[in-house]
């Protein structure tokens, strides 16, 4: 198995990339931390009830959790695949404990990309970014709208808002980022698997291509 990460702030992109890379190539899978452990929250499960308080609040829930979830989930997927990591991993402990999952699991590390955009655009783009609570899809209202505005394109629903959209706790996520997860930039750097992407300015579509062409 390959893994790449997917690094960057909130809001910069890394789950709708994800998704374009994983329906681009049939050997991408992908796996969202942020989707599984909502996905828990909803089921009420004991992890997501653990889990629950600390998103409402914009902090990351405890390392060992997470990472226990990421590896059931790659126990269920074919060895032969390039994994997409996105959310994880968001700090220091939680890449030495990739590290060791990565062992067990006989897999590779081949690149971490790191999705650049300033914080001004960051908070503009939460605030645009809506998604389907049934079928998971995402939107933004400019940049990626719905045919019909407020409507899942896929299955109809009405999109909502992700409750930890909203400005005070993203104001929260984004420091949590800067004093969390920008360590892991030089990190990574250090092994030089860091590839850094222009992920504002330019349409999605190159920022996409770009990407494509930093894995290819
Ligand atoms: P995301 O969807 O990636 O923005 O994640 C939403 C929330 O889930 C974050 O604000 C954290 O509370 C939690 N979360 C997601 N991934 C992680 C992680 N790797 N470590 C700790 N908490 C996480």
């Amino acid at each position: 198995m390959q893994i790449v990460i997917l690094l960057g702030a909130p809001g910069c992109g890394k789950g709708t990339m994800a998704g374009r890379l994983s329906a681009s190539n049939t050997s991408f899978r992908t796996v969202s931390s942020g989707d599984l452990l909502r996905d828990a929250v909803k089921r009420q499960t004991p992890s997501g009830v653990l889990a629950d308080g600390f998103m409402k609040r914009g902090e990351l829930v405890p390392d060992a959790l997470i990472a226990q979830m990421i590896t059931d989930y790659m126990l269920g997927i074919p060895s032969d695949c390039t994994l997409l990591l996105d959310g994880f991993p968001r700090t220091v402990v939680q890449a030495e404990m990739l590290d060791k999952i990565i062992v067990a699991n006989r897999a590779t590390l081949s690149a971490v990309i790191l999705m650049e955009v300033p914080d001004s655009i960051l908070i503009d783009r939460i605030a645009g970014r809506r998604g389907c609570p049934k079928c998971g899809a995402g939107y933004h209202v400019l940049s990626i709208p719905s045919k019909i505005a407020g409507i899942c394109d896929i299955c109809g629903t009405a999109l909502v808002i992700r409750k930890d959209d909203n400005p005070e706790t993203v104001k929260n996520r984004l420091a949590v980022y800067q004093s969390q997860t920008m360590p892991l930039i030089a990190f990574y750097e250090g092994r030089g698997l860091l590839k850094r992407i222009a992920a504002h300015g330019i349409p999605i579509n190159d920022i996409f291509e770009n990407i494509r062409h930093v894995l290819s």
